[in-house]
Parts: C-alpha cells; structure tokens; sequence
C-alpha cells in the first residue's frame, strides 16, 4: 500500500462539513466550537519503533521527545500556539518502568519547552514494538496559516537548512513554533507546512491544495552540512539531499514578493520582530506559478522536470 494513494482516498471519503474550515490534509485539523474567534486546532500523530526511532540505537527519552516534537512541528506549521498534549502508547512487554519513566520524561521534556501541559493519555502493554501516538490542541492564529493560499508569483521561502537529517537531527531537531508565530505575525504569509517528507515531495502537496504550480531554483537551497557530510559517503549530491531527504522540520511557506524587504531588509537595517534574536535563516529558493506543474530551474533557464523523490511511509 502507498500512504499517498490511500491518503487522497480518506480525503475523497470525508464529506466536507460547515463546522471543519479546513479540508482534511493540511498539518492540523481544525473544527470550529462557536465562532471563528474560537477555533480548535488537533493534530495525531503515530511514532513507531523501526520507522521513525530505532531503539537499538536511541533512547526512550529521545523516541519520547521526538514523538512529541513531531506534533508541535504541526502546530508550528499553522503557526498555531499547543494548548495541550494527550499521549497513547503502546509498551512491548520487554520495557521495564524506567523506560516507560524516560519515554514519558522525554515527551514532558518537548511539552515543556513550549509550555505546553500533557493532560492525559493511555499505556498498554503488548508483544510488538514500543508505538507512541501524539495528539495535540492548538490554539490559532485567527485565521490559522493553511497549505491551500498560495498565489502565482508568490515567492517560496524554507527555514533553517535542508538535507542530511538521518545523521541525527531528525531526532533532535527544535519544532519551529517560535518562529512560525513571529513569521504569522510580521508577514503576510499566503501558505505553510513543515517539511516532514521532504521539499520534493512536500511542495508538490502544498501546491495541490493551493492550485498552483512552483519553479524552484536548486542552486539557491540552503544545503545544511550533514547533507554535505552523506554526500562524500554516498556520491549522491548534497542539493539533491537538501530536495529529496526527509524530516527537516523546517518551515516551507510562500508570501507576496513585495513582502521580501521585511525578512531582507536593506544592508545596515535591523530585522524586524524577534527574527534577529530567533537567528534561523530564511532561504528564498523560488516562485509559485499559476499552471499546476513543479519544475527546477536548470543552468540558461530551462526548466526541468520535479524530481520523483521523498520519503514516503510504505507498507510495500
Ligand atoms: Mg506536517
């Protein structure tokens, strides 16, 4: 089975409904309790032993940890502020307390960082692998930042640096909330999503919701090191880690171009808000068009074809 076949299946299945403002398929749910002054965001999320953490090589507190940040990377997403946090986790029968103390500690250690309280949850106890499923509320930036607002001509923008994180980092990374709310706040921000699977295959998901289509210029994509680090070990070109590899967590999101001079100001001009304080680059690395295609843009402009890549969670 592929995720994405039976992703688009569950979002043709769910009838649209005037208390849901946001179609299934964005980073979070959203379901409206009396006004639009009152939105509820929700996010579920599962974490699973051998395919997002092995815990041959990590720890619980940092399978706790990461299962956590997954979620709030979500609420970063939709530049939405975590009200709460409820924890369902499924324990192998092999665990002693103390793993299940660190799993929860590491969980309380994520919550904690964006004072965020656990409110509640669930352990059971079984003979497969430790699966510890996430569910968050938010509460909204009103109206709430959605993949689906991208214009043409919109200029797209990543934060941090891409590419390389299965060295480490997807299991360390920082939710970027913070940024999100202070981005939410200074621009007028058309679309977000975090990248989870990869720029490849996670702006084409932004471009559908939107309609619109992207050109995306790869020499212009901030490479962080570690994809410089795979690329000496496996041949494959650190730009093509920085398209193709998964679990950034950063922030993929598009604005009007004329709200550039706000995150590049002039030289000697301070930046504006926390974002010099924050100190996490913000990369330009292309423009939304309006024909529903993705391209990159080669060397002399030719535009070719959106690479087929991205990770994908697959039963196959
Ligand atoms: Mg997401």
């Amino acid at each position: 089975m592929r995720e994405n076949d039976f992703l688009n299946w569950l979002s043709s299945a769910i009838p649209s409904d005037p208390r849901v403002p946001i179609n299934v398929g964005d980073d979070m749910a959203a379901v409206t309790l009396d006004s639009y002054k009152n939105l509820a965001l929700l996010k579920i999320d599962q974490a699973l032993d051998k395919v997002h953490f092995d815990l041959a090589i990590h720890s619980a507190r940092a399978a706790g940890k990461k299962a956590v940040n997954r979620c709030l990377s979500d609420c970063a997403a939709m530049a939405c502020s975590p009200a709460a946090i409820m924890l369902s986790v499924a324990l192998p029968n092999t665990a002693d307390e103390n793993f299940a103390r660190e799993l929860f500690l590491g969980c309380k250690q994520a919550a904690e960082k964006f004072n965020c309280p656990i409110v509640g949850g669930d352990t059971s106890i079984w003979d497969q692998r430790l699966a510890v499923t996430v569910a968050a509320l938010g509460s909204s930036h009103n109206p709430p930042l959605t993949r689906s607002g991208a214009k043409p001509n919109d200029a797209i923008l990543v934060t941090g640096k891409l590419g390389g994180s299965i060295l480490g980092r997807h299991m360390t990374f920082e939710p970027r909330i913070h940024l999100a709310l202070e981005l939410a706040k200074l621009l007028p921000i058309t679309s977000m999503m975090d990248l989870s699977d990869g720029l490849a295959q996670d702006l084409p998901r932004l471009c559908a919701r939107s309609k619109v289509g992207a050109i995306i210029a790869p020499q212009q994509l901030p490479i962080h090191p570690d994809a410089e680090t795979l690329s000496v070990n496996d041949n494959i070109p650190a730009g093509l880690h920085a398209l193709a590899d998964g679990e950034d967590y950063e922030l993929l999101f598009t604005c009007p171009e004329s709200a550039l001079p706000i995150l590049f100001p002039s030289p000697g001009a301070a930046l504006p808000g926390n974002l010099a304080k924050l100190a996490i680059p913000i990369t330009r690395i292309g423009t939304i068009t309006p024909e529903t295609t993705l391209h990159l843009l080669g060397p002399n402009d030719q535009l070719l074809p959106w690479p087929k890549a991205g990770w994908e969670h697959s039963s196959k």
